[in-house]
């Protein structure tokens, strides 16, 4: 933040350019593809846009910027513009697609359409409810050896169940 101000002023990005942004975000790693997109972003899509922009609009737009992708579009909606979307990540997936809600193949649209036609359509709820599944992923789900012994919902999970028959 030091390098680039605060508030975060679109000109200040232009300024520090993709070297200067990658290296104030290198911790977060990946930098310099983020710095592009960032870069990117702030080319496409104006301030007031992010937060005026109808979010039906502004989610086409998003998506058409290089480097943003379904997750981070829907992530920006939920979290900031507080749209009751469902941003399904890496974690999200796995959990779903072993508990057998989703298949492996479903599209990134799809296994969204499933879970937000069952969750209420509430922006806070949605948020910690996608906080949750991420949390659950990373610490009971895990992507190797998911803890299935201390998982709440283990007794309706398919992955459980095959492997019981
Ligand atoms: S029972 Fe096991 S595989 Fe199923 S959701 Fe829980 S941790 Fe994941």
């Amino acid at each position: 933040m030091r390098r680039v101000g605060c508030p975060l002023k679109p000109a200040a990005l232009l300024k520090l350019g993709v070297d200067g942004i990658a290296e104030a975000i290198r911790v977060s790693g990946m930098q310099y593809v983020k710095a592009e997109t960032i870069i990117n972003l702030v080319n496409s899509i104006s301030v007031e846009e992010l937060v005026e922009l109808d979010p039906a609009e502004l989610r086409a737009k998003l998506l058409s910027v290089r480097g943003i992708g379904y997750k981070t579009a829907d992530v920006f909606l939920l979290m900031y513009r507080k749209y009751p979307v469902f941003p399904i990540d890496t974690h999200i997936r796995r959990v779903l697609i072993r508990y057998g809600a989703v298949k492996p193949g479903d599209s990134y649209e799809h296994i969204r359409s499933v879970v937000e036609s069952s969750l209420p359509r509430d922006p806070e709820y949605l948020v910690k409810a996608h906080l949750s599944l991420i949390k659950h992923g990373r610490t009971v789900c895990r992507a190797r050896k998911p803890d299935c012994q201390r998982c709440p919902v283990s007794e309706y999970c398919a992955k459980v169940i095959q492997n019981k028959n």
